[in-house]
């Protein structure tokens, strides 16, 4: 409103002609070859640009048409490049790049009891989840993503990272039964989570959370507290969820139901939670889910690597449920590439079904963007590039020998682009990275600290 108080004031000043009316002032116009909108008719503006001010997209439109509406103190020339909605990773854990490539070709619980979970004991700290953060964060900028779900030890460490990185997350602490790095106990670390929360409430960048790690690593009752501290402070509920077959086995033999079904005997659903995998659900597993507008987050990658099995998308498009992606954590993918994620989704759908036609290129691109969105019940702030929601988007280059020719820009986004194709990173109406030099971290700095780190934990774990 200021501005264009402003903005009128200074044509009057200037006796500029009502026939020729005052632009508005903007913090920030970028201007693209295509713009992909991801709105509701999933508009394609080409060419197009995009008006921000401050931390809000303004308008969208030809760049004539905004030329001649706003002017703006920086402008960034992406001529040759697709603009989108910045990319959504629904499911990871930040500073596990640090176990990137520590421990590959295992089970779950093989990978998880042998090797993560003694690795953590030994080298999880605040400094480790700091350096691992953001080395993560670096990663996730130079590659598209601007808002990423986190479960993780010391939440805080990687909320603090996060606002300096300039990223929007949802972090949420970790809760576990056994001895956690942050945590002696379960109680500990709720009461960790609570401080958490209250301390991140109102930050405009960072959701705090409560994260209760699985059904088979928390009991009846820390699972309930979880639940509970994400109804009293209103703040989202993640867990992992239905991601191997033995989970479903165990949910069997000791609580005679279904991961779905014990949960919601427990009262532990609702709109607030985010499931990460869901890849065992029965059709009455899936009812409950959307019953409770759950959202979920599906991880090809890792459920590949780790061969957990394929999550059932296409029902899950079919039936409307709130579905995101997510990478998972880099000990299990290797990399945080959204890009990679969206063509293994489209793959993995491909092949399980038997049906070429499954999660095509413009399904993929949704369930990176507006499902994300709306899997984290984010779908208000972010997600597409729509006036009023917060100005969270990316600019990728096109002109790849890869990616050449083009002739629909969300096919190859999905099955011919890389993270490393992206030019331009942009949170919140500030701008992380422009012309692949992030403005945030300093690249050299992060790396070097990653790399001095590591050689500790080759130590810890013997390596
Ligand atoms: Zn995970």
């Amino acid at each position: 409103m200021k501005s264009i108080l402003v903005a009128v004031a200074a044509a009057v000043a200037l006796g500029v002609a009502a026939a020729q009316p005052a632009r508005r002032s903007v913090t920030l116009v970028v201007v693209g070859g295509t713009v992909i909108t991801q709105n509701a008719a999933r508009q394609i503006v080409s060419p197009g640009a995009v008006a921000i001010d401050a931390s809000d997209i303004v308008e969208v439109g030809t760049p004539e048409a905004i030329a001649a509406r706003y002017r703006s103190l920086e402008t960034i020339e992406a001529r040759d490049d697709v603009i989108l909605p910045g990319l959504i990773n629904t499911h990871t854990h930040a500073p596990m790049v640090m176990y990137r490539g520590l421990a590959d070709d295992l089970a779950l619980m093989d990978w998880l009891q042998k090797y993560i979970f003694p690795a953590e004991a030994k080298t999880v700290s605040a400094e480790m989840v700091r350096i691992g953060t953001k080395l993560a964060a670096l990663e996730m900028i130079e590659s598209g993503t601007t808002t990423f779900a986190d479960m993780y030890y010391f939440e805080e460490e990687i909320a603090k990272t996060t606002v300096e990185a300039g990223l929007r997350a949802v972090l949420g602490q970790t809760i576990i039964q056994f001895s956690a790095p942050d945590a002696k106990t379960p109680a500990d670390g709720l009461a960790r989570a609570e401080r958490f929360i209250r301390e991140f409430k109102d930050n405009g960048l960072v959701v705090p959370a409560v994260a209760p790690h699985a059904l088979y690593t928390n009991d009846r009752a820390t699972l309930v507290a979880s639940a509970e501290i994400g109804r009293r402070y209103g703040v989202p509920v993640l867990i992992h969820f239905a991601e191997t077959e033995d989970e479903v086995r165990l949910a069997r033999e000791q609580f005679k139901t279904t991961p779905a079904a014990y949960l919601e005997s427990l009262g532990f659903w609702g709109p607030n939670t985010l499931a990460a995998h869901a890849i065992w659900v029965t059709d009455d597993d899936l009812a409950i889910l959307k019953r409770r507008d759950v959202g979920l987050s599906h991880n090809p990658e890792s459920n590949m690597k780790l061969a957990s099995g394929a999550a059932p998308v296409v029902k899950y498009l079919a039936a409307g449920v709130a579905l995101g992606l997510g990478t998972d954590g880099a000990a299990s993918n290797n990399d945080l590439d959204m890009f990679e994620a969206m063509r293994q989704a489209s793959f993995l759908a491909k092949h399980v079904t038997k049906d070429p036609t499954a999660v095509p290129a413009r399904a993929a691109l949704d369930l990176a963007t507006v499902g994300g969105a709306r899997a984290l019940h984010m779908e208000r702030l972010i997600g597409s590039l729509e006036p009023g929601k917060r100005a969270d988007l990316i600019t990728v280059s096109m002109r790849a020998a890869r990616q050449t020719p083009m002739y629909d820009p969300v096919s190859h986004l999905v099955f011919a682009t890389h993270g490393d194709d992206v030019r331009t990173t942009i949170v919140n109406g500030k701008v992380l990275m422009k012309n692949r030099q992030v403005r945030t971290l300093n690249r050299e700095a992060v790396i070097a600290d990653a790399n001095r780190l590591a050689a500790k934990v080759r130590e810890a774990v013997g390596r």
